[in-house]
């Protein structure tokens, strides 16, 4: 689908560097240029520049340099038509295109369909969840139970998936999208009498990139049924690596580079419970163990890490892990360890919110405290111990 040649003018002309790279990279003003660490290589003091008055950006540690437009082909992995359009839309440009021929449809990224199909299914969980019998009685009752309220609830478009076995890949496979896509993306599995949804019975998060767009899922599961996994979630696929994913990053990344300090937690209900209370500048973990690409990810936006777990062991095994790569990053990383009756959820559910802003700023001990007080407790558990 061809972009007018005027259009493609005018989109970058009217993009502004610093305000495009200033979505992904904190920067600072010095001269005429801002600085900041570049997002592509690994790097402890900034050699990434942005100069405003030619609108490009430069780094002199790895060489990359271009304008608004590469900028995100290489940061987003956008095409290059992905990359106008991103731009057209952060600056209310209209793009005049024509009718997409079944040539030109055909030709679209794989990349381009799957976050197309995303979109979908995402726009039909929402809705299932909001505007049916099913999706109002059991989805949006289980969250407005554990105590969400409706803003938080439409903020992070939670959904519902039908407990039909496969509604939603009828509607999708209705609406034109092919198995094959289904499959690959991973919103459906092939069983023995055909395709199914992965998430049937299910609440749905969507998982968000760094600019909002949907790149997977997770469903958790509504019943007791021990034989299904509590949550279930998408795949890896060309949109998707979960290493380099944390849960809530679209809409903390503010939050975060103004308050200069990441709030890390472990499940997608700590993000919605913290939001909820009004601390923004928090993430998760969700759907593996904490990595490195996680922790450059939060480095874009502050060099403070505060790491918000259970008080059970289990979160206190994860937070120890945790530091030691933090501080391997040469970040700085402190710990809140809850009651051990609690997480993050639940704390937020049970206190208000200059309760829980209070807990964090007495709590929060740098990790040499942390360890020193927990093999205090080891030693005094092992000297209380009967012999
Ligand atoms: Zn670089």
């Amino acid at each position: 689908m061809a972009i007018p040649r005027e259009t493609v003018e005018q989109i970058l002309q009217t993009a502004r560097i610093e305000e495009v790279v200033g979505e992904f990279v904190t920067l600072k003003k010095k001269g005429t240029n801002l600085w900041g660490n570049c997002p592509f290589h690994n790097e402890k003091t900034p050699s990434f520049s942005v100069n405003p008055a030619r609108n490009i950006f430069k780094c002199f540690g790895c060489g990359k340099a271009g304008d608004s437009a590469k900028f995100l082909m290489e940061h987003e992995h956008y095409t290059y038509p992905e990359a106008l359009r991103y731009l057209a839309k952060k600056y209310n440009i209209k793009i005049e295109e024509k009718e997409q021929t079944a040539e030109e449809i055909m030709q679209q990224s794989i990349r381009e369909k799957m976050f197309n199909i995303n979109e979908f299914a995402d726009k039909y969980f929402v809705d299932t969840l909001w505007n049916t019998d099913e999706g109002k009685t059991i989805g949006l009752e289980y969250f407005r139970e554990r105590g969400y309220f409706d803003p938080i609830i439409q903020k992070f478009h939670l959904g519902y998936n039908p407990a039909k076995w496969d509604a939603f890949t009828t509607y999708a496979k209705k609406n034109g999208y092919s198995e094959e896509l289904l499959e690959q993306i991973g919103l459906s599995i092939k069983g023995n009498n055909g395709l199914y949804d992965r998430y049937h019975g299910r609440v749905m998060f969507p998982i968000h990139s760094l600019t909002g767009r949907v790149i997977g899922f997770g469903g958790r599961i509504l019943t007791n049924d021990k034989k299904s996994p509590k949550y279930q979630n998408s795949p890896e696929s060309e949109i998707y690596d979960k290493k380099q994913t944390l849960y809530g990053i679209y809409f903390a990344k503010n939050a975060i580079a103004r308050q200069d300090e990441c709030i890390l937690v472990e499940g997608y209900f700590d993000v919605l419970r913290m939001h909820q209370i009004g601390i923004e500048n928090v993430v998760a973990s969700s759907g593996t163990s904490l990595t490195m690409e996680q922790i450059r990810l939060v480095k874009r936006y502050t060099k403070n890490i505060t790491m918000l777990y259970d008080g059970d062991a289990a979160g206190i095994h994860a937070a120890l892990r945790g530091t030691d790569m933090i501080l391997s990053e040469g970040m700085n990383v402190r710990v809140v360890v809850l009651p051990p009756e609690h997480d993050p959820d639940t704390f937020g559910k049970e206190f208000s919110t200059e309760y829980v802003n209070n807990y964090l700023k007495e709590n929060a001990k740098d990790f040499i405290r942390f360890k020193t007080e927990l093999l205090g407790a080891v030693a005094e558990r092992c000297r209380k111990r009967p012999h």
